[in-house]
């Protein structure tokens, strides 16, 4: 007998949770299920055993499908009449830090140079300096805050990477936290990343020799001791961070100890890190604002996917990434909110989907894809996540309406109503975004 089916004459699946009621129950995989460009089934349903989905279909044919009476009326929920899509995939943040930088945003916007907010002592070492101080359990408490305000806004699944440490104990504190909040049940899964090269830390920025210096304390010291806990090695390519021989070294050696790679890229300038990320075979390539049509082409032959996060434009008031040149170079595109307390605060997905559409020049079925299955590719996990179909984790959202396509359209509110974190439904917290 197959041990998914309900009993030996008996062919229907078993299950342990059913959502009915679905107005629109959008897969995101038009390939398989439902139609159009999100593969959207009306009038809905979807079944789940053990946290992953074993069927999706039309709600008049789940009966014959699913054992749906042997599920425990608890858990079988009804989404009274809303729309239903995958969790958001956030594939790029920086949740793991502790201070605040409210006025220095408040500075910035009134005119305050870069060069005075630096001398001033603001800016990213200022974050740094917060979270070194920092004891471990206020990083986990505002992480797991941080969270559950991404649990509240749809997000299922959540990379967040180190880099307000630059030293080894405080960057293996960070991990830690990591750790700590993926083991704790109904929390978005949590994807770690090391990112020790996000910024030369203060003490290294004295000497001529203490780039080399510190890039030699990355590759010798810290990656080999995180390679059991973080997933991805990712590196700050940027004028302003590291070039993009220093990346190679990282990136080289990190994926010698087992690491996937990613790459903050082309940011702020041409760099030279979109090329990189397609040489090494990188996972993703993530900002891109300045990537060269050759550099997007080997991204696209490299199979990388670019990964654009529009929060950071909006919050720092700048120009935006266009979208319409990855169409066109055929690179597959991730949404991320690059989540962080400098350039993007804000862990709404929903509002990224908001400006890819209004600034970005992508549809709302390219937006949400990219919130879903382009994270999901954007973190290797599209075996896992980011479509709703059988195998997949049952991560997805209720929305408030009965259609996707408020989202955008409706914007700046949150429009989530419900999110199920592998087959049950979050129940809030205190959705803490507090001052660290
Ligand atoms: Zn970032």
């Amino acid at each position: 007998m197959d041990p998914n089916t309900n009993s030996a004459t008996d062919t229907r699946l078993a299950a342990d949770f059913a959502l009915t009621g679905i107005s629109r129950l959008v897969t995101v995989a038009p390939e398989r299920y439902g139609s159009g460009p999100l593969g959207v089934i009306p009038n809905g349903a979807l079944a789940a055993q053990g946290g992953r989905i074993v069927w999706v279909g039309a709600e008049a044919d789940l009966a014959r499908a699913v054992a749906v009476e042997a599920i425990p009326p608890a858990a079988r929920h009804d989404a009274v009449g809303r729309a239903v899509l995958p969790g958001f995939v956030d594939s790029h943040t920086h949740f793991v830090f502790a201070g605040n930088r409210a006025e220095e945003f408040q500075l910035r916007h009134a005119g305050v140079s870069y060069e005075e907010l630096a001398r001033q002592g603001r800016g990213i070492l200022s974050t740094v300096r917060a979270t070194r101080a920092a004891p471990e359990e206020t990083l986990l408490a505002l992480g797991r805050g941080r969270l559950e305000s991404f649990a509240i806004h749809g997000t299922t699944t959540v990379e967040g990477k180190t880099g307000y440490g630059l030293e080894p104990e405080s960057e293996a504190r960070c991990l830690a936290v990591m750790r700590a909040l993926a083991a704790v049940p109904n929390l978005p899964t949590v994807v770690p990343t090391f990112l020790g090269a996000h910024t030369l830390p203060p003490e290294y920025r004295e000497h001529p020799g203490d780039r080399a210096a510190y890039v030699d304390l990355i590759c010798e010291r810290m990656l080999p001791a995180f390679a059991a806990d973080a997933r991805f090695c990712d590196v700050f390519c940027e004028r302003t961070a590291f070039t993009a021989d220093e990346a190679r070294r990282i990136l080289e050696q990190a994926r010698a100890l087992g690491y996937a790679l990613k790459l903050h890229a082309n940011q702020l300038g041409p760099t030279g890190g979109a090329r990189l990320a397609a040489e090494l075979h990188a996972v993703s390539a993530d900002h891109l604002d300045f990537a060269s049509d050759e550099e997007l082409d080997m991204l696209n032959g490299a199979g990388v996917v670019g990964t654009l996060l529009p929060g950071c434009s909006f919050s720092l008031g700048i120009a935006y990434p266009s979208a319409q040149r990855l169409r066109e170079h055929g690179v597959r595109t991730a949404l991320a909110t690059d989540f962080n307390p400098g350039t993007s605060y804000s862990e709404n997905m929903q509002m990224m989907i908001a400006l890819a559409v209004s600034a970005m020049g992508m549809t709302l079925d390219e937006a949400i894809t990219a919130a879903t299955r382009g994270g999901a590719a954007a973190l290797a996990m599209e075996a896992e996540v980011g479509s709703l179909e059988p195998g997949k984790r049952c991560d997805l959202i209720v929305l408030r309406g009965d259609d996707e396509r408020e989202l955008a359209y409706h914007f700046g509110v949150n429009l989530v109503a419900r999110t199920y974190l592998r087959g049950h439904l979050f129940m809030g917290g205190e959705g803490s975004t507090e001052r660290g």
